[in-house]
């Protein structure tokens, strides 16, 4: 069947199953509006991963700037995301209310995730 189905995009979260329909000019989320989660298509060397992506953080840039630290669960990629107006803010609050003393993530993905953030907050590790 042709028609107007091909014009039309459908974006399914492989987390919690969100379902939602896009038009060709619209561009589809890079996470899940319902539950924040990615799917991580490749890696940084470009190796196919399909790994979910879970968020396991909020950084806060600025009072406006605020993005989502995901986490993949297969390889243990971190990356950042921005929030977009259509992502759960409860869901949002109860991921930035998480107490930073018990981060979600290993203690030794703390570095990596400082490098991402922008470098500032060096542990005094080795460097690569
Ligand atoms: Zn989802
Ligand atoms: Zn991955």
């Amino acid at each position: 069947m042709k028609g107007i189905k091909d014009q039309i995009k459908t974006y399914r979260c492989l987390n919690c199953g969100w379902t939602s329909l896009f038009s060709e000019t619209e561009s589809m989320p890079d996470h899940c509006p319902n539950c924040l989660s990615g799917i991580h298509v490749e890696d940084e060397e470009e190796n196919e991963c399909g790994g979910i992506l879970e968020p396991v953080g909020i950084w806060v840039r600025t009072e406006k700037e605020w993005e989502i630290v995901q986490r993949c669960q297969f390889c243990g990629e971190m990356r950042t995301v921005p929030v977009t107006e259509k992502d759960n803010r409860i869901k949002i609050l109860s991921i930035a209310s998480k107490p930073i003393s018990s981060p979600p993530f290993p203690v030794e993905r703390i570095e990596e995730l400082t490098r991402i953030m922008g470098g500032s907050g060096d542990t005094g590790g080795k460097q690569k």
